[in-house]
């Protein structure tokens, strides 16, 4: 399985693309999230909007889902192999559709609805792809709203936005390769998301598996992460940049 980020930014970054990775396997392809971003960082890899098979929308923040009525449209009138399949949440395809339906629903065609433009699996615990299995997992985002990350034995844990849940990271940590884990890079505190500070009262044995995701702009210049790679075990995810898991 081949892990690339299409955006690794927070939802204000301009530099980075915002969140969400591209993972290729057994001769498919599935996308965590679809913002707008990643629009461009496929034109940079050589793939077009058409090519995307499969998606899973962990939540519905705009950075992580404000590309998707851009692939709905692009499908439309450039049709790929098939309608992409779009993974959600059981609780999330309502209030996605609500999100989608002002630029997608009418047509001059006539209207439309949901799953005119994609193949929709409503996923209550896991779902599988050509044979590999996904695992929802509950985030601890923003209380209340409905939020998940990904895990993939025995390739990734993927946190999706979330703040630090550290018993189940423990739990999971020997299962799997690679914990993708959002961090904010930020001074101050943010409340519904993870900080370095925390991650690094993390054992140095769960550090060494992390790369971390959705952060702020700050760390793009090279010098900038070299120094940062210098001083941690932790990583840190680079756009377009592949991990082989
Ligand atoms: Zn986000
Ligand atoms: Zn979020």
């Amino acid at each position: 399985m081949k892990v690339t980020f299409l955006g690794c930014g927070d939802g204000f970054s301009i530099e980075q693309g915002h969140n969400s990775a591209l993972l290729t396997f057994a001769d498919t392809n599935l996308c965590i999230d679809f913002p707008e971003s990643n629009h461009l960082g496929l034109h940079q890899l050589g793939m077009k909007l058409n090519q995307v098979e499969n998606i899973f929308v962990t939540h519905l923040h705009e950075d992580h889902i404000n590309g998707l009525q851009k692939l709905a449209l692009f499908h439309r009138v450039y049709p790929g192999k098939a309608k992409p399949k779009l993974y959600v949440p059981a609780g999330l395809i309502e209030d996605l559709w609500q999100c989608l339906r002002h630029g997608l629903e009418l047509t001059t065609r006539g209207k439309r609805v949901f799953e005119d433009y994609f193949d929709i699996e409503c996923v209550e615990k896991d779902f599988t792809v050509t044979g590999v299995q996904f695992e929802l997992v509950q985030t601890l985002h923003v209380p209340e709203m409905l939020s998940y990350g990904l895990l993939c034995k025995p390739h990734f844990y993927f946190s999706g936005d979330t703040r630090l849940d550290e018993s189940y990271i423990r739990d999971i940590v020997e299962e799997v390769q690679t914990i993708f884990h959002e961090c904010h890079m930020q001074d101050d505190q943010l409340p519904s998301h993870t900080s370095l500070e925390e991650l690094l009262t993390l054992p140095k044995s769960i550090q060494s598996k992390m790369i971390l995701m959705h952060y702020v702009d700050d760390y793009v210049p090279l010098d900038v992460r070299e120094k940062f790679h210098e001083e941690h075990t932790v990583r840190l995810a680079e756009p377009l940049r592949s991990y082989e898991l």
